[in-house]
């Protein structure tokens, strides 16, 4: 493949952007391929290679690219104007869609991004508890902002260290972590900190390190745990909401949260991030309470038409039951090869959620860390060689989207054979 256009531009590239691009996981090494265009599955970059794209923006993409009825919808938008600095009928009738389907939330508040809406989340439930610590799960990722990025630690309830630069320990001195599919763990941190744990934050299927799926009973007894300390459970469904159901992991999995963030899918690739929640939180935030949050580009018309077309697609489609059953056929079909090849490597994953990790089923971040990175670096190239663009990290989770064929998942299935061997 020759890819000397998006070589030469990358070069220009690291002059002008920090690491020469605009969001970290796509420095890809040596250089990451420039797309020019996307329809359906696939990617095609400006030397005018084409690529089966797994990574579908990192998640929002579950219906594929350029898909006609987001398209549409937001063309027609574009006709009425984009931004207006006042409420629309659109964003009433998005929270009515929202708030039928997810049984936990009451009200809503849009937001741009997951990142906003997790930072918003976990102000309101600070606010309505009066309490100051969180608790996440080691390796979940809610965004990156301050309080939430602490992913390393190493005991159950170490108090957080921050993981960025120019994060002052200040404000991460009330972030707690405790590993993923640990309930000793968690209940010991709440009742280690009981008059101050004003939430627990967590993906309820770690999205950002694997997929990592949780234990039978552990998402219950989280709930369990947090409900009789009357501290606020927030479901992060940022990636897993209207992804492994209309209803998000809560109703693939049966579980009630106080909170529930949302992004990514809904907007079908637009910007989009929603705070929900049970109304008595959802009303102290301003202006209807005392907990600030604000946004030019809230509601924006543009997202909110997006998300309309988005779950009535879904619907329409039968998009779920699609992408989930491709998604079991293709997580088996992968357990063969590597079976067959005599590999100790594991496939991890749930509907549409996919990866093969490099050594033993994790289940938690510490677990996952073992995995042989540096053969995964090597065998991602290798498919990248062979046109198949998997995220290019051990620790980022591979989605299937509906416009995926039959002939696509062929084609993957024998360069992964081909490649891990
Ligand atoms: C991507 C992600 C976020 C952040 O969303 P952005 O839209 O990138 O700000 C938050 N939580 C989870 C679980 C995510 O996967």
């Amino acid at each position: 493949m020759g890819t000397e256009k998006s070589r030469k531009l990358f070069d220009e590239a690291k002059k002008l952007l920090p690491g020469g691009v605009s969001s970290p996981v796509r420095a890809i090494k040596p250089y990451p391929f420039y797309t020019k265009r996307a329809n359906g599955s696939k990617l095609t970059d400006i030397d005018g290679n084409e690529y089966i794209d797994y990574v579908m923006g990192y998640g929002p993409l579950l219906l594929g690219h350029n898909h006609p009825a987001i398209k549409e919808a937001v063309i027609k938008q574009l006709d009425d104007g984009w931004l207006y600095g006042t409420p629309t009928e659109l964003e009433v009738s998005l929270a009515n869609e929202i708030i039928k389907i997810y049984k936990s939330i009451d009200m809503v508040r849009f937001v741009s991004t997951g990142t906003e809406a997790t930072m918003g989340a976990l102000r309101a439930a600070r606010g309505f508890t009066g309490k100051n610590k969180f608790i996440k799960i080691e390796g979940g990722f809610h965004g990156a902002h301050d309080a939430a990025l602490v992913k390393a630690g190493s005991g159950a309830t170490t108090l957080g260290t921050p993981d960025s630069a120019g994060v002052p320990k200040d404000f991460t001195k009330n972030t707690l972590q405790v590993p993923y599919n640990d309930i000793e763990a968690m209940t010991e941190a709440i009742e280690a900190y009981k008059d101050d744990v004003a939430a627990v934050i967590m993906e309820p299927v770690l999205g950002n390190i694997g997929p990592i799926l949780p234990k039978k009973g552990y998402l219950n007894d989280v709930r369990a745990v947090t409900k009789e300390n009357d501290v606020v459970l927030i479901l992060d469904e940022v990636i897993t909401g209207f992804r492994l159901a209309m209803g998000g992991a809560q109703e693939y999995y049966g579980i009630t949260p106080d909170m529930t963030t949302l992004g990514k899918i809904l907007g079908g690739g637009f910007h989009i991030g929603v705070i929900g929640g049970k109304r008595e939180i959802m009303e102290k935030i301003s202006p209807a309470g005392p907990v600030y949050q604000a946004g030019t580009f809230n509601g924006s018309p543009v997202s909110m038409t997006a998300g309309l077309a988005m779950i009535k697609t879904l619907k329409k489609e039968k998009v779920h039951g699609k992408v989930n059953s491709a998604g079991d056929s293709l997580r088996s079909e992968l357990s063969d090869i590597i079976t067959d090849i005599g590999l100790d490597y594991n496939v991890s994953g749930v509907g549409s959620m996919f990866k093969v990790f490099f050594g033993d089923m994790p289940s938690n971040y510490q677990e996952a860390l073992k995995c042989d990175t540096a053969k995964f670096n090597v065998f991602f190239k290798k498919m990248l060689d062979d046109g198949i663009f998997l995220p290019p990290s051990q620790f980022e989770t591979n989605f299937l989207s509906l416009a995926h064929s039959k002939d696509d998942i062929e084609k993957t299935l024998k360069a992964y054979q081909r490649n891990l061997k």
